[in-house]
């Protein structure tokens, strides 16, 4: 018997905006989609959250037993600087001011995706196709489209009608906008488009001579619109009809309102049951911004290469701050939260090292059969890591009475303990084990007395006891360095 037969999960819906109860499409398994990074800068701090609150889904669904294949698409061409689709094409702008070729642009910024992602623990998607690896997918949909009457062509780029659309369907049905409030066409003065209706987007644009990102098409040379991309890939790799469709808030309008009228037109359906939306990250209560200057990016954290913290934070802490509140609620990042939440990370890692020796009891006095239902309950309502980390520190309670000797178990239920917990800490939270704090003052207090002990050799003129401490120190991974009258150390 599986998991996920066990335990219900409901998760709340954006579009019918209620938590539903989860039923595949296909019975064990999953089909999710998110909507990935647009790769012209460094990850935003902002969608890290969205990604890692997705991670954590798509692990907890693998924890259910599902079987899930999770496809999150990179972004490499076709996102306009604004949803006018009049400006440049993000990435284009970027390798033309920094001189480099587009695909340069692409690595670059695909690397820092990964490698960020890849130190907060996430997992790889199943699959993470390229909209530039798509075109010729993307440009049979426009066919289609074209085809059914839903889509028009002027001098060679292609538009969606959203008017004629909105004849028989709903467009707004995802975000709740009226069509007359649905306008893609903020920034372009009255005269200059060449679109027939202001909520119309682009599905094919004509590519300008100085642009360099170009493709041939029925309609001229060219690239995608950014909404099509992800109706492409999400068709391709999990069918006309899936599961789950992830994204960060922001992008329910235009976005993936899009994305329905997409798939209704060649399909005949919203392609998604479960459409989740995770909330945005704020720092000291303002929105995150480049401009204002209200802005950290993920590495400078972790170096501590920043003036708005205090001091670096791990990986680890930083996941864990973020897992302390619903994905469905903004977060507000500041020095004091991140604090507070390397306290109670290394409460936590400090508790699962004490429950390894403890001893076996004659009869067991809390019930541990309970407070693991009382963990799924919290993620069986809609992922709520926040109630889950309550019942972790239930747990760390637990664990300081068994040490105490007030609080006793048997042999079953401390390996249903150890195991639950593990469970929920590493594998559904993502949480990895980093030595804690007390750990690293006490590795910091023997380094020293060590440098003091060389001190005092070479002092003596006892080279040879030198050399050995600071070879010694040097095979273990810890690098002295000597300066003017100090010596400090680094750990590799
Ligand atoms: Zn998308």
């Amino acid at each position: 018997m599986s998991l996920f037969q066990d335990q219900p999960l409901k998760i709340y819906n954006s579009i019918s905006k209620n938590k539903e109860l989860f039923t595949p499409v296909t019975a064990g398994n999953v089909g999710m989609y998110v909507c990935g990074p647009t790769v012209y800068s460094n990850v935003h701090l902002g969608n890290v959250r969205t990604f890692m609150s997705f991670d954590m889904v798509f692990r907890y669904l693998q924890h259910l037993d599902y079987k899930v294949r999770y496809v999150r698409n990179i972004t490499d061409a076709g996102h306009m600087e604004d949803d006018a689709d009049e400006g440049e094409d993000k990435i284009a702008k970027k390798a033309r001011v920094e001189k480099i070729e587009p695909m340069e642009v692409v690595q670059r910024y695909t690397v820092d995706f990964h490698t960020i992602l890849t130190k907060m623990n996430n997992l790889p998607p199943s699959i993470e196709p390229t909209a530039t690896g798509h075109i010729i997918e993307q440009i049979e949909i426009i066919k289609d489209i074209l085809e059914k009457g839903l889509a028009y062509e002027v001098n060679g780029s292609v538009y969606f009608d959203v008017l004629k659309y909105n004849e028989d369907k709903i467009y707004g049905v995802l975000s709740g906008r009226k069509i007359e409030d649905a306008i893609h066409n903020t920034r372009v003065l009255d005269g200059q488009s060449e679109k027939k209706n202001p909520q119309d987007f682009a599905l094919w644009k004509k590519a300008s001579p100085q642009h360099i990102m170009r493709w041939p098409s029925p309609w001229g040379i060219g690239f995608p619109g950014w909404h099509l991309e992800c109706t492409a890939m999400s068709t391709k790799y999990l069918g006309e009809k899936f599961d789950i469709h992830g994204g960060g808030m922001d992008l329910k309008f235009p976005h993936h309102e899009c994305e329905i009228a997409q798939a209704e037109v060649c399909n005949g359906q919203n392609p998604v049951n479960y459409w989740m939306h995770a909330n945005m990250l704020t720092m000291n209560g303002q929105k995150m911004s480049k401009s204002t200057g209200n802005n950290i990016l993920p590495g400078e954290i972790f170096t501590g290469e920043n003036t708005i913290l205090s001091k670096p934070f791990s990986p680890t802490v930083v996941r864990f701050f973020m897992m302390q509140a619903h994905y469905r609620s903004i977060l507000d990042f500041s020095s004091e939260a991140l604090e507070a939440s390397e306290k109670g990370y290394n409460k936590l890692m400090e508790a699962i090292k004490v429950l390894k020796n403890i001893s076996v009891g004659a009869s067991s006095s809390f019930d541990v059969a309970a407070w693991k239902q009382m963990c799924y309950d919290a993620m069986n309502d809609d992922f709520n890591t926040p109630i889950l980390i309550a019942q972790l520190f239930e747990a760390v309670k637990q664990i300081n009475l068994l040490k105490e000797g007030k609080a006793t178990l048997i042999q079953e239920d401390l390996d249903l303990f150890t195991n639950t917990l593990h469970a929920f800490v590493f594998d559904v939270l993502g949480l990895v084990s980093e030595a804690t704090e007390q750990e690293g003052n006490k590795l910091e207090s023997v380094v020293n007395m060590l440098i003091n002990m060389r001190k005092q050799a070479r002092d003596n003129k006892d080279w040879a006891m030198s050399d050995q401490i600071r070879d010694e120190l040097k095979a273990m991974g810890i690098q002295l360095k000597d300066g003017k009258g100090e010596t400090t150390f680094i750990v590799e």
